[in-house]
């Protein structure tokens, strides 16, 4: 679908952490609705892979890999995403990593590695995204990945929850001070979508309770009322909804994508 742009130029999405998972999924799905696509990663080759994936359905898409802890990076990131795709006007902060373990044995090494890429990652991602929106001067979409674990603490999870916690209350604050240019600023919350973090997290926490592998995401499956493990596709079609027109009311949102476990 064509869209009509202020700057009548096709609209551009830049995804961070977008080689694989649900980052890789909104960056297809935001190729389907009509944008260029810069993908973010920290590896080359996977996201090679994205970007002729998005070229061969007949889009302009650029990987722009590094990591996002590097604040610098965050800035030449979206600079060469202007540069090449010519602008900037729906920025997701997807990239995220987990560390699942017990409570009393996290040391201040493992907080400092999660909240890097989790809160300072996403914080500065956000930061360089709004300031050339606001350049731009017409608005823009900015969607950061939180988790169901930003609304409620999880076992084995404590540094994980509190950056998605951090995540809501940037996404909140966000999108107070950029109501003013026309930039929303939304948070997807997914329960337990079926990608590489979750494979990791059946292990690991398998290991911890000690159950074989797979029976952590069967539990799992078993306390979702829709009866099944979500896809990345499930997300990615409400970062679909918060990017287009059709959300243009709505800011400051943290929206639950998890089949029915938490309810508010
Ligand atoms: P994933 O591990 O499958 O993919 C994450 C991607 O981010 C990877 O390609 C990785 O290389 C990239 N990445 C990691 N650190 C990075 C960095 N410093 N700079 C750039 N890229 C980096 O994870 P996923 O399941 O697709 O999760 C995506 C987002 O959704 C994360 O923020 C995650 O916390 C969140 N989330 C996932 C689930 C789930 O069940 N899978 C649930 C809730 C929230």
């Amino acid at each position: 679908m064509e869209m009509p742009h202020p700057s009548g130029r096709t609209p551009v999405a830049l995804i961070t952490g977008s080689a694989t998972g649900i980052g890789k999924a909104i960056a297809l799905q935001l190729c389907e609705d009509g944008y260029d696509i810069a993908i973010n990663d920290l590896h080359e080759a996977p996201s090679m892979a994205v970007v002729e994936e998005i070229r061969s359905r007949g889009r302009r898409a650029i990987a722009v890999c590094g990591d996002v802890t590097n604040e610098a990076f965050t800035t030449e990131m979206v600079e060469r995403t202007v540069a090449e795709l010519g602008g900037l006007d729906v920025a997701v902060a997807n990239a995220g990593i987990n560390i699942p373990k017990p409570f009393l044995d996290f040391e201040t090494s493992d907080l400092q590695k999660i909240f890097n890429v989790n809160v300072y990652g996403l914080f500065h991602t956000v930061q360089a995204a709004a300031r050339q929106m606001i350049l731009q001067g017409h608005g823009g979409r900015i969607i950061n990945a939180a988790s169901v674990g930003g609304k409620k603490g999880v076992e084995l999870l404590s540094a994980y929850c509190a950056t998605k916690f951090a995540t809501i209350g940037i996404t909140q604050s966000a999108a107070m001070e950029f109501a003013k240019y026309g930039i929303t600023v939304n948070s997807y919350c997914p329960g337990a979508i079926d990608t590489g973090m979750w494979e990791m997290l059946d292990e690991t926490i398998g290991g911890f309770r000690n159950v074989a592998r797979g029976e952590t995401v069967k539990k799992r499956i078993e306390t979702v009322p829709l009866g099944r493990m979500g896809l990345p596709s499930d997300v990615a079609q409400v970062v679909s909804f918060l990017a287009s027109d059709k959300a243009s009311y709505i800011t400051g949102q943290s929206i639950v994508v998890d089949g029915g476990v938490y309810l508010s």
